[in-house]
């Protein structure tokens, strides 16, 4: 079987080496001709278009920065729409809108594609490693038939529901790590303004009930006051933005995620939209006049 993947920034290109590593054939492509050659010098075949990806493949993988880039790659001049064939399959790792993977979905269903919206959790250590977090939305003899190449990149695939679902509940996944890295930062600044070692408070901490991902990925970084992404600050935005529309579409009030989403453009106005997103711990530093750092 014969892969596409399009898409090889930070997290597409671990990915797809890990399809490779799998055994699959890989047709890759991305508008940074670099990436492209780095992938193709671990054994993938280079694509000219999204189309000409398609055209070769039995299923197209995409790992996008938002909706506009997947709505562009899938269904515009050259895109994907144009190469594919009736029967094959489109997988959107992307995380974007839920209403646009429904309208991809439908205009591939048009075309006789099936589609499945599959965002991921887990960033680019989980990347590297095979192991992120999946989240699926689609038919489930669709989700079937793609379970085994999604868990050659990560340690659990779970279908959510239809078409849109996927991205729903990474919507719900970035509003609980935003809202988590926010309050860890909150918690430090308070720490160590009481003259409390963050780093003693983190250990003291992270096996009972405030303990949670987020807290031991994010802990070591903010301690170091390293803030190298990662997950930039400015893709946290867009999913922000993203959770705040649907929300407000369907009628649900989300107000912490508004206050976190005011922190991080508080963030890009200082020109830190490319920092890793625990750099909001700036923000905390900044209010209260003291730094973080492990003694
Ligand atoms: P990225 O910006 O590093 O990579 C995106 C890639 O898409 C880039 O290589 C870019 O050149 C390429 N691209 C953009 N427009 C294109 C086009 N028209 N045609 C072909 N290629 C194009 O982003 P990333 O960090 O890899 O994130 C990708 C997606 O995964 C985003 O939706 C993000 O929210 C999500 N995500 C990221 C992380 C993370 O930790 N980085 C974790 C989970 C989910």
């Amino acid at each position: 079987m014969k892969l596409g993947f399009i898409g090889l920034g930070i997290m597409g290109k671990p990915m797809s080496k890990n399809l490779l590593k799998a055994g699959y054939k890989l047709v890759v492509y991305d508008i940074v001709q670099e990436a492209v050659k780095e992938v193709v010098a671990a054994g993938a075949e280079a694509g000219s278009s999204p189309k000409d990806v398609a055209s070769k493949t039995d299923i197209v993988i995409t790992m996008l920065p938002n909706s506009p880039h997947v709505k562009t790659v899938i269904l515009g001049k050259d895109g994907v729409i144009e190469g594919i064939q009736k029967g094959k399959i489109v997988v959107d790792m992307s995380s974007i809108a839920p209403a646009v993977s429904q309208e991809v979905g439908k205009a591939l269903a048009e075309k006789g594609v099936e589609f499945l919206d599959a965002p991921v959790s887990g960033g680019e250590p989980k990347a590297i490693d095979g192991t992120l977090a999946i989240m699926v939305g689609g038919k489930e003899e669709v989700f079937n038939k793609v379970k085994d190449i999604l868990l050659k990149m990560g340690s659990s695939a779970v279908l959510c529901g239809d078409i849109g679902a996927g991205n729903v509940t990474k919507l719900a996944n970035q509003i609980i790590v935003a809202l988590n890295i926010a309050a860890m930062s909150e918690a430090y600044v308070l720490a160590t303004k009481a003259g409390v070692d963050p780093a003693k408070v983190f250990d003291a901490i992270k096996g009972g009930l405030a303990g949670s991902t987020v807290l031991n990925a994010k802990s070591p970084m903010v301690l170091e006051g390293n803030y190298k992404p990662g997950f930039r600050i400015e893709l946290h935005i867009k999913d922000l933005q993203n959770a705040l529309d649907t929300a407000h579409d369907i009628g649900v009030p989300i107000p912490l995620t508004s206050v976190v989403m005011e922190i991080f453009q508080a963030m890009k106005v200082e020109g830190k939209a490319k920092e890793d997103h625990c750099g909001i711990i700036q923000f905390y530093e900044k209010l209260a006049g003291v730094k973080v750092r492990k003694k």
